[in-house]
């Protein structure tokens, strides 16, 4: 499938995204992750957007592009892909289309049509969900430290590895980026409504129940 999650931060779109990723077998391709990847290993990039990312605000544009271009392009993505993280802006969702309409992704080449997903969350519910909020380093496992611990106390139940706390999941970070969605993602969902294919979901519940509404409305 080929499908774009949009959800605000702590929405839960991350973890829903890996489950529908695993599931259906296409790549999950999480812009923040890769994002923070680029941190752990110092490049150029991830030392450009580390403190961007530790404010809550957006990379920018052009940088966002080339990532998802040359990431879009590697053989596993020529199927399918989950989306998770982009597009962010409405200039994104822009260019977007051109990279998904031309080339193997393009019409009439057997692809799924492209299909965006919205999980709706009250930013109240976020603010919660963000601070308590850990994951694994290793293996991108997420946890919540009330509805979702470690069995371990804050160590990964896979790999053992230590939890660590996002830099940018404290609540004045988490502000700025719920701010930096309403006026910058939710037009994204405009955008894309304009063309009739979004589908919102409820993402209030345990993540076992929002996973059944997410697969019943892509059925
Ligand atoms: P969340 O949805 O919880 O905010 P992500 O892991 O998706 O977390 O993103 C973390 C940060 O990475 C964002 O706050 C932003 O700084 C940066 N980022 C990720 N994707 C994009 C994008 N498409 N455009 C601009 N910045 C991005």
């Amino acid at each position: 499938m080929r499908l774009i999650f949009i959800g605000p931060p702590g929405s839960g779109k991350g973890t829903q995204a890996k489950r529908l990723a695993a599931r259906y077998g296409d790549p999950h391709i999480a812009t923040g992750d890769m994002l923070r990847e680029a941190v752990a290993d110092d490049t150029a990039l991830g030392r450009e957007a580390a403190p961007i990312m530790a404010s809550g605000a957006l990379v920018p544009d052009d940088l966002m592009i080339g990532i998802i271009k040359d990431r879009l392009a590697k053989p596993d993505a020529q199927r399918g892909f989950i989306l998770d993280g982009f597009p962010r802006t409405v200039v994104q969702a822009e260019k977007l289309d051109t990279i998904v309409d031309s080339g193997p992704h393009g019409p009439g080449n057997g692809s799924d049509p492209l299909r965006v997903l919205q999980l709706l969350v009250p930013d109240d519910v976020l603010v919660k969900r963000t601070v308590l909020r850990r994951s694994c380093p290793e293996c991108g496992a997420i946890y919540h430290l009330e509805s979702a611990p470690p069995q371990k106390d804050m160590v990964c139940d896979r790999d053992g590895a230590a939890l660590i706390h996002r830099p940018d999941d404290n609540e004045e970070s988490v502000r700025k980026r719920l701010e930096a969605f309403h006026r910058q993602t939710l037009p994204v969902a405009t955008y894309y409504k304009a063309k009739g294919i979004v589908r919102e979901v409820d993402g209030v519940g345990p993540l076992d129940e929002v996973f059944e509404r997410i697969e019943k409305s892509l059925a």
